[in-house]
This record gives structure tokens, C-alpha cells and sequence, in this order.
């Protein structure tokens, strides 16, 4: 089985060689899109991460290479078109649980970054400064959580909320039995917006939930809400969310995903300025607190990754 891995990372290459050493993995720097597609001559299957761009051509272009399988080393699918790999009989597989304390946890830091603002703190003591001025935070005991999706990893981080003695509100057409355990309790999406101090999103991106968080929803949210998004960057209006902050509507905002970060995140920029305007906006704010779609990576969860993987390309 020769297998295309595109978006490859150096620890891409070390934990897929470690667990498929039967496969003929070839590792491409590159994100698969419709000008690195022809990359893909001469592989069985291609695999691929949440930037790569799999629309209808490039699944035709990758059929038409001879490729028959993609495996996404990721839980998230909304970047490939199912309709048309079925229809073309490319078979698509994917890591749909993979240590969802990950992300919960990357959540979590987060949330106590924002809330205690270290990342102010860490710098400012690094001058020589132990000012407290501007660090006042808030306990989180007692503070009520809103989670919209409890699958995987919204359950997970329900439970760690939990822990820290926070009231629980969640959001899912799909309720889990675990979150009465929690003493939580599923409400309308409304009373969620109206009621929460914290907002943390863990649904997956899809017509329906795409910039679920507009003006409209951050109307109904509480001033000074803490709004955190490690799903995907486009269930928010970026512009909406700039505007709330502005307006102070939103005290915090904690990103792990963005809207556009395709074209920031999985380039290697770090000797170019990013000329995307939103984003440079919304790194301004002091009470903003951006990370590059680093949830999943703890050795835990890319060891398991890696695994279920090369399993998914074995079958
Ligand atoms: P999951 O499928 O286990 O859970 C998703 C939950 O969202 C389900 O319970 C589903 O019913 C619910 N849901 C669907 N539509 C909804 C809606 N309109 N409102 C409320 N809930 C809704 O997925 P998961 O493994 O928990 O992952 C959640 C998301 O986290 C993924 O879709 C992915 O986008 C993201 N993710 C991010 C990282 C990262 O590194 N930051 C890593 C893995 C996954």
C-alpha cells in the first residue's frame, strides 16, 4: 500500500512510521488542493488533515490518479465532499475518537489563561514587573459553563468544568445520559446564550451550525461573556465576534480554530508579516487569546491518531 501523506509534519512522519512500518508512506510538506493534486500519481491512497481541501475536483483528480482511499488523520470531515467520493467509490475513513482530553484540556488552559491572564503576567515578570495591576481574575467555582455539543470531547470538558464546581448548561440534538451525572442539564440554545459566563464550543461544522455565533446570538449572551471555540474557526462571525468586542458584549475570547486559518495556520509564516486584516484585528485585543489549532497535539492523542490511522489504511 503506498500511501500519500499530505500536510506532513515532522511528527506526522515519526508517530505514522512508528505505527505503519508495513506501509510505503511518502511524506508531502504540501496541503492537498487542486495544484498539488497531481502530487498523487502512482499512490494508493492519500492522507490528509483538517486543511486539506478535498471539493469535487480534487476527489475526480485523486480518483482519476488511482488513488481509492482517504484517510483523514482527523476527527472533523467538513472539508471533504462524502457526496461525491461515494459516488466516485473512493472509500474515506477517519479518527473519530482520539483522546478527547486533549482538546478538553486545551480548553480548559484556556480558560484559565484568560481568566487569570497569565499570558499578561508571564510577560510582565519577565521585566521585572510584580505588579498585580489589571490581573484581577474570577473563580470559576460557581460560574455557570454553557457547552454546546456533548459528544467526545464536549463531554469531556463538561467534566472538567465539573470539577472546578461550575453549573453546567449544555446544547446537543443528541443528548448524553453522562451530563445528569454532572448535575448538568440540557437547555435551548437561547437560554444557554442568556444564562452562561462561559461558552465553550465542541459541535462539528456543518451548514446548519456554520457562524451559529452571529450579532444575533451575541445579543442574547450576558455582558462580559468568556467565549471559547476549539471546534472549528467558522461557527463564528469573525466580524460579529470583533464587534462584541469591541462594545465589550465579550469579556473573553479563546481560539484554537479560525475562520481563515488554512491559509495562516498551516503555512509556515514566521518570517512573513499575515496580511489577513480580521486577524491582525482581532489580535489587538488584550482579552484575546489565539493558539494554532494545537488541541489534539499531546503525544497521547498522536500516538492514537497515528494508530487508528494506519488501521483505517490497512482495512
Ligand atoms: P463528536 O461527534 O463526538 O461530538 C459532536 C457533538 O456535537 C455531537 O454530540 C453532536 O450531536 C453535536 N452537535 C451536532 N450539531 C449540533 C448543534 N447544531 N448544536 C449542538 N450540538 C450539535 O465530536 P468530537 O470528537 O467531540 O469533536 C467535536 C469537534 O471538535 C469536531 O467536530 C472537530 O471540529 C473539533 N476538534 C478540534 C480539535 C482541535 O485540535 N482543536 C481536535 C479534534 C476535534
Amino acid at each position: 500500500m503506498k500511501v500519500a501523506v499530505f500536510s506532513a509534519k515532522a511528527y506526522d512522519e515519526q508517530y505514522l512510521s512508528q505505527a505503519g512500518d508495513d506501509l510505503e508512506l511518502s511524506f508531502i510538506e504540501s496541503r492537498l488542493s487542486q495544484q498539488t493534486v497531481s502530487l498523487s500519481r502512482g499512490f494508493d491512497a492519500v492522507c490528509v488533515f483538517v486543511n486539506d481541501q478535498l471539493d469535487a475536483e480534487v476527489l475526480t483528480a485523486l480518483h482519476a490518479n488511482g488513488v481509492r482511499h482517504v484517510a483523514l488523520r482527523c476527527a472533523g470531515f467538513n472539508n471533504v465532499d462524502l457526496d461525491c467520493a461515494k459516488k466516485l467509490g473512493l472509500g474515506v475513513s477517519r479518527v473519530p475518537a482520539y483522546s478527547p482530553e486533549a482538546v478538553a484540556e486545551h480548553t480548559l488552559a484556556l480558560v484559565l489563561t484568560l481568566n487569570r491572564k497569565l499570558h499578561k503576567a508571564c510577560n510582565r515578570i519577565k521585566e521585572g514587573n510584580f505588579s498585580l495591576e489589571g490581573l484581577l481574575g474570577f473563580n470559576l467555582h460557581g460560574k455557570t459553563v454553557g457547552i454546546i455539543g456533548t459528544g467526545r470531547i464536549g463531554l469531556a470538558t463538561a467534566k472538567l468544568f465539573s470539577g472546578f464546581g461550575c453549573h453546567i448548561l449544555c446544547h446537543d440534538p443528541y443528548p448524553s445520559d453522562e451530563i445528569a451525572a454532572l448535575q448538568g442539564k440540557y437547555v435551548p440554545l437561547d437560554n444557554l446564550f442568556e444564562q452562561a459566563d462561559i461558552i465553550s464550543l465542541h459541535c462539528p461544522l456543518t451548514p446548519d451550525t456554520k457562524h451559529m455565533i452571529n450579532s444575533q446570538s451575541l445579543a442574547k449572551m450576558k455582558e462580559g461573556v468568556m467565549l471559547i471555540n476549539t471546534s472549528r474557526g467558522a461557527l463564528i462571525d469573525t466580524q460579529a465576534v470583533i464587534q462584541a468586542l469591541k462594545s465589550r458584549k465579550i469579556g473573553f475570547l479563546g481560539l484554537d480554530v479560525y475562520e481563515m486559518e488554512g491559509d495562516l495556520f498551516f503555512e509556515d509564516l514566521s518570517d512573513q508579516i499575515i496580511q489577513d486584516d480580521v486577524f491582525q484585528r482581532l489580535c489587538t485585543f488584550p482579552n484575546v487569546l489565539i493558539t494554532g489549532h494545537q488541541g489534539f497535539f499531546t503525544h497521547e492523542a498522536l500516538v492514537q491518531i497515528a494508530q487508528t490511522t494506519v488501521n483505517n489504511l490497512r482495512l
